[in-house]
């Protein structure tokens, strides 16, 4: 191939989703530097300094060759100012001074292990910080009044922090497979996030649920999730009724029945995970502990409490549904950067949009408080492609 310099040299491009990104990659002393600087703005929620480090992070990896001097990185983009220093420094020392001092520092740690607390993010954890709390340990023995969500992530603090497997990902899959199945014959479930994307690991479980008859899906949610109980499966959940995507469909979040949740695995991948205690069968109610002090973990105890999350799409919309919950998320935000652009569309986990409408000039009665941003509802009125 041409040398770097040759001008007829196709540039890297500036949006993810115009890069290859291979799973394994020759710059991890790289990545793992700006992800760190990544986590500690956001932390700090200086929310442009994180997304500045996500994509240095995000272009390197793309890179098919190892950097080992800085004229290596010539005319590759998303490298600001303070991306390129690390480099050069790491490139120099080995390490980068400032990111170890990061790493040391007491404020990053504490924030970490704190988010690291399903239920828990930077804004609370921040809190709780300035209050002296420093391991979702302290939650417990300083008497915090915790949600729902957070008491569930404290209890399965270990089991949540111990990455998915890949076995164990398929083996979720088949439990929700049968319970949809036994509810709704026909219907469709697809694993979706990291492992679609080949990953050996993982935080969580994506699954994805539709029925080739459009509408038929809509209720499974409830009656999975049901079932999943019933079965003494369902630790925890929380569901986000959205519209089914059935309303007006904007931002970034979807508008998808889902429900983020926390199963109980057992012990052999695909076992049953064996009758549910008396009396504990409803979600967030079930006593046996999984402690972040204790002798919680998976080992002896015969199952394991994995981040599942359920996710119910009309079949018109599940293309769509799939691209934007596969991720990467830097990859899906690109996407949808270069949707509108560079092709003034509107990309979302619904539907790909046309976009001209949003010049015209509005009709004076769209001006109201109760109508939603002009340039989305406008937006959204053209139909799918
Ligand atoms: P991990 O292995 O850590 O789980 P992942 O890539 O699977 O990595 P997730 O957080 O599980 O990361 O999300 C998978 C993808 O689903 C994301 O890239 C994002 O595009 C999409 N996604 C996640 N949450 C939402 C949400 N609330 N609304 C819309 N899309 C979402
Ligand atoms: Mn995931
Ligand atoms: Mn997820």
């Amino acid at each position: 191939s041409a040398p770097r310099s040759d001008p007829e040299e196709p540039r890297i491009s500036a949006y993810a989703c115009q890069r290859r990104t291979p799973l394994d990659h020759l710059n991890k002393i790289f990545t793992d530097a700006s992800e760190v600087l990544a986590e500690n703005a956001e932390f700090s929620e200086s929310e442009g300094r994180g997304l500045a480090f996500r994509k240095a992070g995000s272009v390197l990896r793309s890179l098919p060759f190892a950097v080992s001097r800085m004229e290596d990185l010539r005319g590759v983009p998303c490298l600001g100012e303070h991306s390129r220093k690390i480099i050069q420094e790491i490139l120099e020392d080995g390490v980068s001074g400032e990111v170890e001092g990061v790493l040391r520092s007491e404020r990053y740690r504490a924030m970490k292990a704190l988010t690291g607390v399903f239920g828990v993010g930077v804004k609370t954890a921040d809190r709780w910080v300035r209050e002296g709390l420093r391991t979702p340990g302290d939650l417990l023995t300083s008497g915090h009044r915790l949600s729902r969500e957070q008491e569930a992530g404290v209890r399965y603090y270990e089991d949540l922090n111990c990455p998915v497997t890949r076995a164990e990902a398929d083996a979720i899959g088949e439990i929700v497979k049968e319970a949809v199945h036994s509810i709704l014959p026909g219907a469709r479930v697809t694993l979706t996030g990291g492992f679609r994307r080949g990953k050996e690991a993982g935080h969580d479980v994506d699954l994805l649920i539709t029925h080739p008859e459009e509408g038929k899906e809509e209720g499974l949610l409830g009656k999975l999730t049901s079932w999943l109980d019933s079965q003494g499966v369902l630790l925890y959940q929380r569901v986000s009724e959205g519209s089914g995507g059935r309303g007006r469909e904007s931002g970034p979040m979807d508008h998808f029945h889902r429900s983020f949740s926390i199963l109980k695995l057992g012990e052999q991948p695909g076992a049953p995970p064996g009758p549910p205690q008396p009396g504990a069968s409803s979600a967030g109610q079930t006593q046996e502990a999984a402690s972040p002090r204790g002798q919680g973990g998976a080992q002896g105890r015969g199952w394991r409490a994995v981040r599942v999350d359920l996710v119910i799409c009309p079949y018109s919309q599940f293309a769509y549904a799939l691209l934007g919950w596969t991720g990467s998320q830097q990859f899906e935000r690109d996407l949808r950067r270069f949707a509108s652009q560079e092709r003034d569309m509107s990309l979302n986990s619904h539907g790909l949009y046309q976009r001209e409408q949003v010049r015209t000039p509005p009709p004076p009665h769209c001006i109201s408080e109760s109508s939603p941003p002009l340039s989305l509802s406008l937006s959204l009125s053209s139909p799918p492609l």
